[in-house]
């Protein structure tokens, strides 16, 4: 190891504190610092390659140093780095929302800026909350409905509709109530007996509270096609649209969380594509810029924004605003973002490469440990359990996931497990032989740690 890298993963364990981390493990472990990217690689500080399999945490696009982006960056650093929206307009923010309206589904022109996915999903609750408030004098509607194993973010707002336990125990005490329906993991399935019952019996379940409680609810909040965080938990087709059908047949405004699965990586630009829905909020965030900057946006109807309309001292603004919204620079990237989606045609030659990741991925069917695997676009889930048929789990001390990945770098891939389920979610600008490098790879590892 060379003295710069030493040194660096010295005061980094000095003077950092990592997101999720047991920085106990971390101080004992032996870091990789990521120096430089390029393409689908990172490089880190000893200069050895690894290839990017979880698109830098789900937000890398077109892969690294992509010369549009930087250079859309690099002009507007030329012009200014940030200039504030309270008070004040800049040109890429407006030129960003003018093609995000474009783009987003049917009727979603109206576009609030902040910085992350957590609080993209904070401002629709406030917005939700508070459309109701000032709509009806009669108003009740201060709850929402979330589903089970849902990840929507860490602030309190995101967290109290989220529901992975050993991320919100502790906080507990703090976290409003909100009503919780089945999200229909037809795997181990929380109130169906098969794949086909379960999606009617988690609807069933949706709409009997729904059906008892509507007056009390303001909104619902759903991730579209699949559960992220839970372990990439696919739903069955048609579930998101007939959620849509029933938030609208009981007044409730549906918030769509496509921070994970916007910008393509389903293999239509946004998940309510696919089931032609159109939510009341759309929260978009990590691959918005490409995977460059830290830049979110929440998007909803002209009829939710003009209940904020008012004299002044009717007070009824929308009270939010982080310094950075609107940042230029995060602004300018995600416009070249969207470009390069535009001039490159990537949806259209995604096809193939999701093709050719479902044919990669039958290699698992046959492994004894591998209790199943769950496949959404180019972003997959592999479920590692102790026992195929009985898909008894791993004990979670043994930390099988955790250990797969770690093995992986070895071979010069990057993968993230959540819990035992192994992520694999490669750029879209991933090539067929670097997918079937990253498939080889976590084929072979998971091999070698399940014998
Ligand atoms: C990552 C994620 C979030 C939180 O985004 P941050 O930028 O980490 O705050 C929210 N919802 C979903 C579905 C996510 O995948």
């Amino acid at each position: 190891m060379t003295p710069k890298t030493k040194r660096l993963i010295s005061l980094d364990k000095k003077h950092l504190w990592h997101p999720f981390t047991q920085m106990k493990e971390w101080a004992e472990s032996d870091p990789l610092i990521i120096e430089r990217g390029k393409g689908n690689y990172l490089i880190d500080t000893e200069g050895r390659r690894y290839l990017d399999g979880v698109s830098s945490l789900w937000v890398t696009v077109h892969g690294h140093r992509k010369k549009e982006i930087d250079s859309a960056v690099k002009k507007q650093l030329s012009k200014i780095a940030h200039s504030t929206l309270l008070g004040l307009g800049n040109t890429p923010s407006i030129e960003l929302a003018e093609r995000l309206a474009e783009i987003a589904p049917g009727g979603l022109g109206r576009v609030f800026y902040s910085d992350n996915g957590s609080t993209a999903v904070e401002i629709a609750l406030k917005m939700a909350f508070q459309y109701h408030e000032q709509t009806n004098r009669k108003n009740r509607k201060r709850k929402f409905i979330a589903f089970t194993g849902a990840y929507h973010g860490d602030t309190f707002g995101s967290m109290s509709v989220g529901e992975i336990d050993i991320f919100v125990k502790k906080y507990r005490p703090l976290l409003f109530d909100t009503f919780r329906a089945p999200y229909p993991y037809c795997y181990r399935c929380p109130v169906g007996k098969d794949k086909k019952d379960c999606k009617t019996a988690c609807l069933n379940a949706l709409e009997d509270i729904l059906k008892d409680h509507h007056e009390e609810i303001a909104g619902c909040v759903i991730e579209p096609l699949f559960e992220g965080a839970a372990g990439i938990v696919t739903s069955p087709p048609g579930f998101l649209k007939a959620v849509r059908r029933l938030t609208r047949k009981y007044d409730v405004l549906l918030i769509v969380d496509e921070v994970a699965t916007g910008f393509g990586r389903t293999g239509s630009m946004f998940a309510c594509d696919a089931e032609g829905v159109v939510p009341d909020f759309l929260c978009l965030a990590k691959g918005l810029t490409g995977g460059y900057m830290p830049l979110a946006a929440t998007l909803t109807t002209e009829k939710v924004y003009k209940a904020f309309l008012g004299r002044y001292d009717e007070y009824k603004s929308f009270f939010h605003g982080h310094t950075y919204t609107g940042n230029p620079l995060g602004c300018a990237a995600a416009i070249a973002n969207l470009d390069i989606f535009k001039d490159e045609k990537v949806m259209e030659r995604l096809k193939g490469k999701i093709t050719l990741f479902r044919e990669l991925l039958k290699r698992f069917e046959s492994f004894g440990h591998v209790g199943e695997v769950r496949q959404a676009g180019l972003i997959a889930g592999i479920e590692l359990v102790a026992d195929r048929k009985t898909k008894k789990p791993y004990p979670s001390d043994e930390r099988l996931g955790h250990r797969v990945c770690m093995e992986a770098r070895k071979y010069g891939l990057i993968i993230r497990p959540l819990g035992d389920t192994i992520v694999i979610m490669p750029p879209l600008s991933i090539t067929g032989s670097e997918l079937k490098k990253i498939v080889g790879i976590t084929c072979d590892c998971v091999k070698r740690l399940t014998q």
